[in-house]
Protein backbone atom coordinates (compact mmCIF):
# COMPACT_ATOMS: atom_id res chain seq x y z
CA UNK A 1 0.00 0.00 0.00
CA UNK A 2 1.05 3.58 -0.76
CA UNK A 3 0.39 7.19 0.25
CA UNK A 4 -0.39 10.32 -1.55
CA UNK A 5 -0.75 13.79 0.10
CA UNK A 6 -2.36 16.45 -1.23
CA UNK A 7 -3.37 15.34 -4.20
CA UNK A 8 -5.45 17.95 -6.19
CA UNK A 9 -9.30 17.51 -7.81
CA UNK A 10 -8.30 17.91 -11.28
CA UNK A 11 -6.04 14.65 -10.84
CA UNK A 12 -8.26 12.48 -9.52
CA UNK A 13 -11.90 13.06 -11.59
CA UNK A 14 -12.65 13.06 -15.27
CA UNK A 15 -14.27 16.27 -14.66
CA UNK A 16 -11.07 18.46 -13.55
CA UNK A 17 -12.60 20.41 -11.91
CA UNK A 18 -10.48 22.62 -9.47
CA UNK A 19 -10.63 23.50 -5.71
CA UNK A 20 -10.52 21.03 -3.82
CA UNK A 21 -7.45 18.01 -2.54
CA UNK A 22 -7.76 14.47 -1.21
CA UNK A 23 -5.47 15.05 1.44
CA UNK A 24 -4.56 11.48 1.41
CA UNK A 25 -4.96 9.16 -1.35
CA UNK A 26 -4.17 5.28 -0.64
CA UNK A 27 -3.33 2.83 -3.30
CA UNK A 28 -4.44 -0.74 -2.98
CA UNK A 29 -3.00 -3.00 -4.49
CA UNK A 30 -3.73 -6.49 -2.97
CA UNK A 31 -6.94 -7.68 -1.26
CA UNK A 32 -4.90 -7.67 2.37
CA UNK A 33 -4.34 -4.32 1.36
CA UNK A 34 -8.04 -3.66 1.27
CA UNK A 35 -8.61 -5.16 4.59
CA UNK A 36 -6.03 -3.19 6.43
CA UNK A 37 -7.21 -0.13 5.06
CA UNK A 38 -10.81 -1.10 6.14
CA UNK A 39 -9.77 -2.55 9.43
CA UNK A 40 -6.90 0.06 10.60
CA UNK A 41 -7.18 3.29 8.65
CA UNK A 42 -11.04 3.96 7.28
CA UNK A 43 -12.60 3.71 10.98
CA UNK A 44 -9.81 6.35 11.86
CA UNK A 45 -10.72 8.97 9.61
CA UNK A 46 -13.46 11.53 10.04
CA UNK A 47 -14.47 11.17 6.27
CA UNK A 48 -13.04 8.34 3.45
CA UNK A 49 -13.95 7.62 0.08
CA UNK A 50 -12.86 4.87 -2.40
CA UNK A 51 -12.27 6.19 -5.79
CA UNK A 52 -12.19 4.62 -9.37
CA UNK A 53 -11.05 6.38 -12.23
CA UNK A 54 -13.00 8.86 -11.38
CA UNK A 55 -15.37 8.97 -14.05
CA UNK A 56 -18.87 9.41 -12.46
CA UNK A 57 -18.02 12.00 -9.56
CA UNK A 58 -17.92 15.28 -9.24
CA UNK A 59 -15.64 16.34 -6.39
CA UNK A 60 -16.99 19.79 -4.47
CA UNK A 61 -15.22 19.54 -1.16
CA UNK A 62 -11.77 18.62 -0.02
CA UNK A 63 -11.87 14.81 1.57
CA UNK A 64 -9.94 14.05 4.18
CA UNK A 65 -8.95 10.27 2.97
CA UNK A 66 -9.28 8.51 -0.17
CA UNK A 67 -8.55 4.87 -1.44
CA UNK A 68 -7.86 3.63 -5.15
CA UNK A 69 -8.32 -0.32 -5.57
CA UNK A 70 -5.63 -1.09 -8.15
CA UNK A 71 -5.99 -5.01 -7.88
CA UNK A 72 -6.11 -6.17 -11.84
CA UNK A 73 -5.76 -9.48 -12.01
CA UNK A 74 -7.94 -11.16 -14.48
CA UNK A 75 -8.68 -15.00 -15.20
CA UNK A 76 -11.11 -17.58 -16.15
CA UNK A 77 -12.79 -19.46 -13.40
CA UNK A 78 -14.93 -21.77 -15.48
CA UNK A 79 -15.52 -22.88 -18.76
CA UNK A 80 -18.00 -24.89 -20.95
CA UNK A 81 -18.51 -25.69 -24.50
CA UNK A 82 -20.79 -22.44 -24.34
CA UNK A 83 -20.14 -20.07 -21.53
CA UNK A 84 -17.20 -18.97 -19.39
CA UNK A 85 -16.86 -17.16 -15.82
CA UNK A 86 -14.02 -14.56 -15.57
CA UNK A 87 -13.09 -13.30 -12.50
CA UNK A 88 -12.10 -9.36 -12.81
CA UNK A 89 -10.20 -7.32 -10.38
CA UNK A 90 -11.89 -3.87 -9.06
CA UNK A 91 -9.04 -2.04 -10.54
CA UNK A 92 -8.89 -3.04 -13.83
CA UNK A 93 -10.40 -0.68 -17.17
CA UNK A 94 -13.26 -1.78 -17.88
CA UNK A 95 -12.98 -1.18 -21.54
CA UNK A 96 -10.04 -3.24 -21.35
CA UNK A 97 -12.17 -6.35 -20.22
CA UNK A 98 -14.63 -5.56 -23.20
CA UNK A 99 -11.21 -5.80 -25.47
CA UNK A 100 -10.52 -8.82 -23.80
CA UNK A 101 -14.14 -10.64 -23.96
CA UNK A 102 -14.43 -9.79 -27.69
CA UNK A 103 -11.31 -10.86 -28.77
CA UNK A 104 -12.09 -13.97 -27.86
CA UNK A 105 -15.47 -14.25 -28.99
CA UNK A 106 -17.20 -14.00 -25.59
CA UNK A 107 -20.23 -12.53 -25.71
CA UNK A 108 -22.92 -9.85 -23.07
CA UNK A 109 -19.95 -7.00 -22.55
CA UNK A 110 -19.69 -5.67 -26.26
CA UNK A 111 -22.21 -2.79 -26.48
CA UNK A 112 -20.44 -1.78 -23.25
CA UNK A 113 -17.53 -0.68 -25.45
CA UNK A 114 -15.40 2.54 -23.74
CA UNK A 115 -17.12 2.98 -20.86
CA UNK A 116 -14.91 4.54 -18.73
CA UNK A 117 -13.72 3.42 -15.37
CA UNK A 118 -13.18 0.82 -13.31
CA UNK A 119 -14.49 -2.59 -12.97
CA UNK A 120 -14.84 -1.98 -9.35
CA UNK A 121 -17.23 1.22 -10.23
CA UNK A 122 -19.27 -0.89 -12.12
CA UNK A 123 -21.65 -2.76 -10.08
CA UNK A 124 -22.34 0.56 -7.84
CA UNK A 125 -24.48 2.18 -11.06
CA UNK A 126 -24.81 -1.10 -12.92
CA UNK A 127 -23.41 0.36 -15.86
CA UNK A 128 -25.46 -0.01 -18.86
CA UNK A 129 -24.55 1.01 -22.52
CA UNK A 130 -26.70 0.52 -26.30
CA UNK A 131 -28.80 -2.17 -24.42
CA UNK A 132 -26.51 -4.32 -22.01
CA UNK A 133 -25.87 -3.38 -18.54
CA UNK A 134 -23.76 -5.14 -16.31
CA UNK A 135 -26.82 -7.21 -14.33
CA UNK A 136 -27.11 -8.99 -17.60
CA UNK A 137 -23.74 -11.11 -16.66
CA UNK A 138 -22.72 -10.29 -13.49
CA UNK A 139 -22.87 -12.88 -10.80
CA UNK A 140 -21.14 -11.91 -8.04
CA UNK A 141 -19.56 -9.30 -6.43
CA UNK A 142 -16.35 -9.59 -3.84
CA UNK A 143 -15.27 -6.75 -1.48
CA UNK A 144 -14.37 -6.15 1.94
CA UNK A 145 -16.96 -5.20 4.77
CA UNK A 146 -15.52 -2.30 6.23
CA UNK A 147 -17.69 -2.92 9.61
CA UNK A 148 -16.23 -6.25 9.98
CA UNK A 149 -12.98 -5.57 7.89
CA UNK A 150 -13.65 -9.08 6.81
CA UNK A 151 -14.14 -10.20 2.65
CA UNK A 152 -17.46 -11.08 1.61
CA UNK A 153 -18.66 -12.31 -1.35
CA UNK A 154 -22.22 -10.95 -2.66
CA UNK A 155 -24.68 -13.09 -5.13
CA UNK A 156 -25.94 -10.82 -8.25
CA UNK A 157 -29.38 -11.23 -6.64
CA UNK A 158 -28.22 -9.65 -3.28
CA UNK A 159 -26.74 -6.81 -5.27
CA UNK A 160 -30.28 -5.53 -5.78
CA UNK A 161 -29.71 -3.97 -9.48
CA UNK A 162 -31.76 -1.52 -11.00
CA UNK A 163 -31.64 1.11 -13.83
CA UNK A 164 -27.81 3.00 -12.78
CA UNK A 165 -28.43 1.85 -9.39
CA UNK A 166 -27.94 -1.25 -6.82
CA UNK A 167 -27.48 -1.96 -3.05
CA UNK A 168 -24.06 0.03 -3.35
CA UNK A 169 -25.85 2.86 -3.42
CA UNK A 170 -28.01 2.10 -0.44
CA UNK A 171 -27.43 -0.03 2.06
CA UNK A 172 -23.89 -0.63 1.01
CA UNK A 173 -23.04 2.91 0.31
CA UNK A 174 -19.91 3.67 1.88
CA UNK A 175 -19.23 0.35 3.88
CA UNK A 176 -17.87 -1.70 1.49
CA UNK A 177 -14.97 -1.78 -0.77
CA UNK A 178 -15.42 -4.45 -3.88
CA UNK A 179 -11.93 -6.08 -5.02
CA UNK A 180 -13.75 -8.62 -7.76
CA UNK A 181 -16.25 -9.37 -9.75
CA UNK A 182 -17.58 -12.36 -11.34
CA UNK A 183 -18.78 -12.33 -14.93
CA UNK A 184 -20.65 -15.27 -16.84
CA UNK A 185 -20.49 -14.48 -20.81
CA UNK A 186 -21.72 -16.67 -23.57
CA UNK A 187 -19.24 -17.81 -26.47
CA UNK A 188 -20.62 -17.14 -29.62
CA UNK A 189 -19.75 -14.57 -32.43
CA UNK A 190 -23.39 -13.50 -33.80
CA UNK A 191 -24.62 -10.78 -31.73
CA UNK A 192 -28.37 -10.01 -30.95
CA UNK A 193 -29.16 -6.12 -31.87
CA UNK A 194 -31.07 -4.66 -28.43
CA UNK A 195 -30.87 -0.75 -29.19
CA UNK A 196 -32.84 0.79 -31.99
CA UNK A 197 -29.69 3.10 -32.83
CA UNK A 198 -27.25 0.36 -33.47
CA UNK A 199 -29.97 -1.75 -35.42
CA UNK A 200 -30.10 1.13 -37.79
CA UNK A 201 -26.75 1.33 -38.62
CA UNK A 202 -26.09 -2.50 -39.04
CA UNK A 203 -29.35 -2.92 -41.46
CA UNK A 204 -26.88 -3.48 -44.52
CA UNK A 205 -25.36 -6.53 -42.86
CA UNK A 206 -26.47 -10.41 -43.33
CA UNK A 207 -25.22 -11.47 -40.16
CA UNK A 208 -24.01 -9.09 -37.08
CA UNK A 209 -21.12 -9.95 -35.16
CA UNK A 210 -20.16 -9.04 -31.48
CA UNK A 211 -16.85 -7.29 -33.41
CA UNK A 212 -19.53 -5.59 -35.25
CA UNK A 213 -21.37 -4.25 -32.00
CA UNK A 214 -18.17 -3.26 -30.40
CA UNK A 215 -16.51 -1.35 -33.37
CA UNK A 216 -20.41 0.31 -33.75
CA UNK A 217 -20.18 1.90 -30.39
CA UNK A 218 -17.08 2.60 -30.16
CA UNK A 219 -17.90 4.87 -33.23
CA UNK A 220 -21.12 6.21 -32.02
CA UNK A 221 -19.50 7.26 -28.46
CA UNK A 222 -16.25 9.07 -30.19
CA UNK A 223 -18.77 10.98 -32.23
CA UNK A 224 -21.12 12.01 -28.96
CA UNK A 225 -18.81 12.15 -26.37
CA UNK A 226 -16.80 15.20 -25.41
CA UNK A 227 -12.62 14.71 -26.38
CA UNK A 228 -10.50 14.09 -23.75
CA UNK A 229 -9.01 18.00 -23.47
CA UNK A 230 -12.09 18.67 -22.03
CA UNK A 231 -13.13 17.36 -18.84
CA UNK A 232 -16.71 15.24 -18.10
CA UNK A 233 -18.31 12.69 -16.08
CA UNK A 234 -20.48 11.51 -19.10
CA UNK A 235 -24.20 11.69 -18.58
CA UNK A 236 -24.85 14.04 -15.63
CA UNK A 237 -28.44 13.03 -14.81
CA UNK A 238 -30.36 10.20 -15.30
CA UNK A 239 -33.18 9.77 -18.00
CA UNK A 240 -36.16 10.34 -15.86
CA UNK A 241 -39.11 7.90 -15.12
CA UNK A 242 -42.33 8.68 -14.89
CA UNK A 243 -45.57 7.10 -14.54
CA UNK A 244 -47.96 6.61 -17.16
CA UNK A 245 -50.39 9.35 -17.49
CA UNK A 246 -47.90 11.65 -16.56
CA UNK A 247 -46.08 10.44 -19.91
CA UNK A 248 -49.74 10.84 -21.68
CA UNK A 249 -50.48 14.20 -20.60
CA UNK A 250 -46.56 15.21 -21.44
CA UNK A 251 -47.31 13.75 -25.19
CA UNK A 252 -50.12 15.67 -25.87
CA UNK A 253 -48.77 18.88 -25.31
CA UNK A 254 -45.25 17.55 -26.78
CA UNK A 255 -45.85 14.85 -30.00
CA UNK A 256 -42.42 14.78 -30.63
CA UNK A 257 -41.09 13.98 -26.97
CA UNK A 258 -39.15 10.78 -26.96
CA UNK A 259 -40.38 8.03 -24.36
CA UNK A 260 -39.73 4.62 -24.02
CA UNK A 261 -42.11 1.96 -21.77
CA UNK A 262 -40.76 0.26 -18.86
CA UNK A 263 -42.26 -2.04 -16.20
CA UNK A 264 -45.13 -0.24 -16.10
CA UNK A 265 -43.77 3.40 -16.68
CA UNK A 266 -42.31 5.50 -18.83
CA UNK A 267 -38.44 6.50 -19.22
CA UNK A 268 -38.12 10.18 -21.05
CA UNK A 269 -34.80 11.32 -22.55
CA UNK A 270 -33.06 14.05 -19.87
CA UNK A 271 -31.41 15.15 -23.08
CA UNK A 272 -34.10 16.12 -25.02
CA UNK A 273 -35.74 17.60 -21.84
CA UNK A 274 -32.75 19.83 -21.14
CA UNK A 275 -32.42 20.69 -24.91
CA UNK A 276 -36.18 21.87 -25.06
CA UNK A 277 -35.14 23.99 -22.27
CA UNK A 278 -32.34 25.94 -24.58
CA UNK A 279 -29.44 24.41 -22.55
CA UNK A 280 -27.35 22.89 -25.34
CA UNK A 281 -24.37 24.12 -26.03
CA UNK A 282 -24.06 27.32 -23.17
CA UNK A 283 -21.72 27.99 -21.22
CA UNK A 284 -21.36 29.41 -17.87
CA UNK A 285 -17.71 30.78 -17.15
CA UNK A 286 -15.38 27.65 -17.95
CA UNK A 287 -18.77 25.51 -16.76
CA UNK A 288 -21.21 24.36 -19.85
CA UNK A 289 -23.73 21.73 -21.46
CA UNK A 290 -21.68 19.90 -24.37
CA UNK A 291 -23.04 21.25 -27.87
CA UNK A 292 -23.04 17.51 -29.27
CA UNK A 293 -24.65 16.15 -26.17
CA UNK A 294 -27.54 17.89 -23.83
CA UNK A 295 -26.84 15.70 -21.30
CA UNK A 296 -23.40 16.08 -20.82
CA UNK A 297 -21.80 19.08 -18.31
CA UNK A 298 -18.58 19.63 -19.22
CA UNK A 299 -15.45 22.05 -17.99
CA UNK A 300 -13.85 23.63 -20.49
CA UNK A 301 -10.89 23.91 -18.29
CA UNK A 302 -10.92 26.19 -14.92
CA UNK A 303 -13.95 25.36 -13.43
CA UNK A 304 -14.72 24.37 -9.99
CA UNK A 305 -16.73 21.72 -8.83
CA UNK A 306 -19.50 24.38 -7.40
CA UNK A 307 -19.26 26.10 -11.00
CA UNK A 308 -20.70 22.69 -12.27
CA UNK A 309 -23.01 22.01 -9.53
CA UNK A 310 -24.52 25.59 -10.07
CA UNK A 311 -25.22 24.69 -13.42
CA UNK A 312 -26.66 21.52 -12.40
CA UNK A 313 -29.24 22.85 -10.41
CA UNK A 314 -30.17 25.85 -13.34
CA UNK A 315 -30.87 22.97 -15.21
CA UNK A 316 -32.98 21.52 -12.84
CA UNK A 317 -34.88 24.23 -11.93
CA UNK A 318 -35.43 25.00 -15.53
CA UNK A 319 -36.96 21.46 -16.76
CA UNK A 320 -38.83 21.37 -13.51
CA UNK A 321 -40.53 24.46 -14.49
CA UNK A 322 -40.95 24.04 -18.08
CA UNK A 323 -42.26 19.90 -17.52
CA UNK A 324 -42.97 19.20 -14.23
CA UNK A 325 -40.40 16.39 -14.29
CA UNK A 326 -37.63 16.17 -11.39
CA UNK A 327 -34.01 15.27 -12.98
CA UNK A 328 -32.05 12.96 -10.84
CA UNK A 329 -28.34 13.45 -10.97
CA UNK A 330 -26.45 10.26 -12.28
CA UNK A 331 -23.26 11.52 -10.84
CA UNK A 332 -21.88 10.84 -7.40
CA UNK A 333 -21.80 14.44 -6.31
CA UNK A 334 -18.70 14.86 -3.27
C1 LIG B 1 -17.40 10.29 -21.13
C2 LIG B 1 -18.16 9.40 -20.18
C3 LIG B 1 -19.12 8.52 -20.66
C4 LIG B 1 -19.82 7.65 -19.79
N1 LIG B 1 -20.74 6.78 -20.30
C5 LIG B 1 -21.40 5.93 -19.47
C6 LIG B 1 -22.34 4.99 -19.98
O1 LIG B 1 -22.56 4.89 -21.18
N2 LIG B 1 -22.98 4.18 -19.11
C7 LIG B 1 -22.73 4.23 -17.77
O2 LIG B 1 -23.34 3.45 -17.02
N3 LIG B 1 -21.86 5.12 -17.24
C8 LIG B 1 -21.18 5.96 -18.06
N4 LIG B 1 -20.30 6.88 -17.55
C9 LIG B 1 -20.11 6.93 -16.09
C10 LIG B 1 -18.89 6.11 -15.59
O3 LIG B 1 -18.10 5.69 -16.66
C11 LIG B 1 -19.33 4.89 -14.81
O4 LIG B 1 -20.17 5.24 -13.74
C12 LIG B 1 -18.13 4.13 -14.24
O5 LIG B 1 -18.54 2.91 -13.67
C13 LIG B 1 -17.36 4.94 -13.19
O6 LIG B 1 -16.14 4.26 -12.96
P1 LIG B 1 -14.97 4.95 -12.15
O7 LIG B 1 -13.94 3.89 -11.90
O8 LIG B 1 -14.49 6.16 -12.85
O9 LIG B 1 -15.70 5.31 -10.78
P2 LIG B 1 -15.64 6.64 -9.91
O10 LIG B 1 -16.25 7.77 -10.65
O11 LIG B 1 -14.27 6.86 -9.40
O12 LIG B 1 -16.59 6.23 -8.71
C14 LIG B 1 -17.98 6.06 -8.92
C15 LIG B 1 -18.58 5.48 -7.63
O13 LIG B 1 -18.08 4.18 -7.43
C16 LIG B 1 -17.48 4.06 -6.14
N5 LIG B 1 -16.38 3.12 -6.28
C17 LIG B 1 -15.39 3.13 -7.21
N6 LIG B 1 -14.60 2.05 -7.07
C18 LIG B 1 -15.09 1.34 -6.03
C19 LIG B 1 -14.72 0.13 -5.36
N7 LIG B 1 -13.67 -0.59 -5.76
N8 LIG B 1 -15.46 -0.29 -4.29
C20 LIG B 1 -16.53 0.43 -3.88
N9 LIG B 1 -16.93 1.58 -4.45
C21 LIG B 1 -16.23 2.02 -5.51
C22 LIG B 1 -17.04 5.45 -5.78
O14 LIG B 1 -16.94 5.61 -4.37
C23 LIG B 1 -18.19 6.26 -6.36
O15 LIG B 1 -19.28 6.22 -5.48
C24 LIG B 1 -19.57 7.72 -18.40
C25 LIG B 1 -18.60 8.63 -17.92
C26 LIG B 1 -17.90 9.44 -18.80
C27 LIG B 1 -16.85 10.37 -18.26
Amino acid sequence: MTIEHNVDSSQLTTFRTRGAVAEQLYHLETVDDVVEFARYVAPQRRQWLVLGGGSNMLLVHSVECAARVEITDRRIIEETASRVILRLGAGLHWHSCVEWAVANGWAGIEAMALIPGTVGAAPIQNIGAYGQQLSDVCRWVEGVDVYSGRTVTLAAQDCHFGYRDSVFKRERKGNFIITAIGVELEKRTDARVAYDELARRLTTRDTVTISDIFETVVTLRRGKLPPDDIGSAGSFFKNPVVELHRAAQLAERYPDMPRYQQNGAVKLSAGWLIEQCGYKGIRRGDAGVYDRHALVLVNYGTARGEDILRLAAEIKAAVHERFGVELEEEVIIV
